[in-house]
């Protein structure tokens, strides 16, 4: 693989069997082309957050991939349409949800993408999950920002 790039993927999922979803979605990334599974948190759960229905399961992964961001971004949608996710409105309960957060130090701003996700820093359900496999990349204060969020480790 050459030029391979490391990205972090935040996975979220709160209808059906959330937990398996979001485990075999973890899996489902190493299955994509040009891409390999480096790291992956343990499974979350968090309250709905701008969103309704159930509580969320919520991972992060790190992966190595070959794929351009927007390779990556059509592919994790790919796997979210697998998973049977439909949109019906903005933030309505989702079979899988899974966002770029990073790609590499890419800063990308278009119609479609925004890397890294702008509001990565602002969800503790993201956050916690990613300082656990990448801990450089959390500030104390920014978890510090975050702490009155409900969210806890399974
Ligand atoms: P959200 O993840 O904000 O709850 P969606 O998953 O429905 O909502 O995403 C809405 C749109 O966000 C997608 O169609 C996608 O093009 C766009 N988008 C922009 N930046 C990103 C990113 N970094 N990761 C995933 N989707 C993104
Ligand atoms: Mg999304």
């Amino acid at each position: 693989m050459s030029s391979a790039v490391l990205a972090h993927v935040a996975l979220g999922a709160n209808l059906g069997d959330a937990r398996a979803t979001v485990s075999d979605a973890i899996a489902a990334l190493d299955s994509l082309p040009q891409t390999r599974l480096l790291r992956a948190s343990g499974l979350y759960r968090s309250a709905p957050w701008e969103a309704s229905g159930p509580d969320f399961i919520n991972a992060v992964a790190a992966v190595e991939t070959g794929l351009d961001a927007h390779e990556l971004l059509r592919a994790l949608q790919a796997l979210e349409l697998q998973a049977g996710r439909e949109r019906p409105y903005r933030n309505a309960p989702r079979t899988l949800d899974l966002d770029l957060l990073l790609y590499g130090d890419a800063v990308i701003d278009t119609p479609d993408l925004s890397v890294p996700h702008p509001r990565l820093r602002e969800r503790a359900f993201v956050l916690l999950p990613l300082a656990e496999i990448a801990p450089a990349l959390v500030t104390a204060s920014e978890l510090q920002a975050v702490a009155g969020q409900a969210i806890e480790r399974l």
